[in-house]
Parts: structure tokens; sequence; C-alpha cells
């Protein structure tokens, strides 16, 4: 499925027409002409705080509800995610508020029971080489969201897509999360010039995640404003009813009324890019 062009790997079935670059999810269109807006909480932390967040992107008109029942943190210690009540919280919301749930699964172990909670597999940008987990999603009929490692190039990234792929499975969005670089001033360093490339070297619908890409909630603002005018299929955002009370990427989240800003501002702009958001 893959060949090398000049060092980079090329997907056999590049460069498709622009409606090629088309996902249905439960009715909902991501890429060709859609800006899809994915957000939600870092992690599922209550009921209370579940529900704040889906009744407003319910009152907005999204389709799409983020939130880590199984987090993937740097320290033992941290918070590490609700696990089955945060996929159950998840999916009565996502049933409640008619909204799309999008989490991460972790490992190959606990797939089978956040593929029965999810609407979208989400693979951390830790797990990009987990080629077994890769493999087994694969097998899985469910969308995947493929985030891209903080120090994985776009042929590592789109290689990882194509172990999807092969197995059978080519609901993929891709996700650029910034990648590590010298620059101290954000967490990471979103790299969008990359989100482009690798849109243009596939079929998939590429969307950005400005929130783990700078680390401050500031920066979210422009950086989705830019994936809009750099031609991504969507963006992926942190909210919070109270960032400050986070159990995790509290930083990075947005106040769910600059949330509302935001998708409103976007849904001005998107038709100047020839994009409708949803
Ligand atoms: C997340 O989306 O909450 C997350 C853990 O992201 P990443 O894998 O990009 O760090
Ligand atoms: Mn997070």
């Amino acid at each position: 499925m893959i060949s090398k062009v000049n060092d980079s790997v090329y997907l056999d079935k590049v460069l498709p027409a622009e409606n090629g670059r088309r996902l249905l999810i439960n009715g909902t269109q991501v890429g060709a002409g859609s800006f899809t807006l994915i957000a939600g909480p870092c992690a599922v932390e209550s009921a209370i705080q579940l529900e704040a967040v889906a009744k407003l992107l319910h009152s907005l008109g999204a389709h799409f509800l983020r939130g880590g029942a199984y987090k993937p943190r740097t320290s033992p210690h941290s918070f590490q995610g609700l696990a089955l009540e945060g996929l159950k919280l998840l999916r009565q919301m996502g049933d409640k508020y008619s909204l799309n749930v999008v989490t991460e699964v972790i490992d190959v172990e606990s797939l089978p029971q956040v593929a029965e909670y999810a609407d979208v597999l989400q693979v951390g940008a830790r797990n990009m080489q987990n080629f077994s987990l890769l493999r087994a999603l694969g097998q899985c009929r469910k969308p995947v969201l493929l985030k891209r490692g903080f120090a994985a190039t776009i042929d590592e990234w789109l290689g990882a897509a194509d172990y999807i792929a092969t197995g059978g499975n080519d609901k993929i969005i891709l996700c650029e999360r910034g990648i590590r670089t010298f620059s101290q001033a954000t967490r990471n360093t979103l790299d969008l010039a990359s989100a482009v490339v690798a849109r243009n070297m596939t079929s998939f619908p590429v969307i950005a995640d400005p929130s783990h890409g700078t680390g401050h909630w500031e920066l979210i603002n422009p950086m989705v404003k830019a994936s809009l005018a750099a031609g991504l299929d969507g963006v992926m955002v942190e909210i919070h009813p109270q960032p400050e009370k986070a159990l995790s990427d509290g930083r990075q989240s947005l106040t769910l009324p600059h949330y509302s800003t935001l998708q409103y501002e976007i849904s001005e702009l998107a038709p100047a890019f020839g994009k409708q958001i949803n």
C-alpha cells in the first residue's frame, strides 16, 4: 500500500478528488467541505462536569464530544481517568445530547470495551507507533483519530495510518497535535505546515489539536483560525467548565464562554475558506 518516492512515503491512493476525503460518522460529514469541531474536557471527571460541556455543545449545534476515560499520563501518580465509569458517562451524554463520542484507547486489551462506548477511537501521541494497537484497530469498524507522535516524521505518521488502513479500516482522521522542539514558549510546536503536507499526501481528513499543540488556552483561538485558513478539515480543542479546577490540562482548556465565542467566529469565517462548520 505504501510506496517510497524521493524518500517520502506516499499512500497509494494519494491526492483524491476533494470529495474523496470524506468520512461519514453517524451521518455527520468529516472532510470535503466540512470544518469539524471536536470539543470536550481533557479527561472525564464527573457527570456534572461532562453534562455542562455536552449541554453547551448541543446548544451550539456541535456534533462531537471528546473526553478521556483512560488517560496516558506522564506520571503514574497523576489522575489516570475514570476508566469504564468515564466511558459510560461519555455514552450517556453522547446519547442524551446527540453527540458523537471521541475517546482514547490506550491498549489492545481495553479496545473492545472502548469500542463498545465510543463513536471515534483516538490513538494518542504516545501510542502512535504501538503497532499491535494499530493492527487491532485495522480490524475494527469504528473510525480512528490518529494523533501524530510528538517526535514522529510525516512518513512515520502516515506509516502508522497505513497499519490501520492495511488492516482493513480506512476510516481514519489524522490529527496534528504539536511536536517537540527547542521552543520553550509553548508546550509543543503546532506543526501546521506538516499537517498540510500530510493532507496533500493522503485521502484522509486532517485536523489539528491546538490545545496540546500549544499548551496555552490563549493560543487556541488564533491557532484554530490558522487551521481553517490552512485548509485543514477541523480541530479538536479542550474545554472545561472550570479550567482552574481541571484534573488535567486546565492551562490549555477554554472556558465554555470562550468556546462559544470561538465557534461563532469560526462559523462566520468558514465560508470564506470554502467550508462549513459541523
Ligand atoms: C489528549 O487528547 O487528551 C491527549 C492525551 O493527547 P496527546 O496524545 O496528543 O498528548
Ligand atoms: Mn489533554
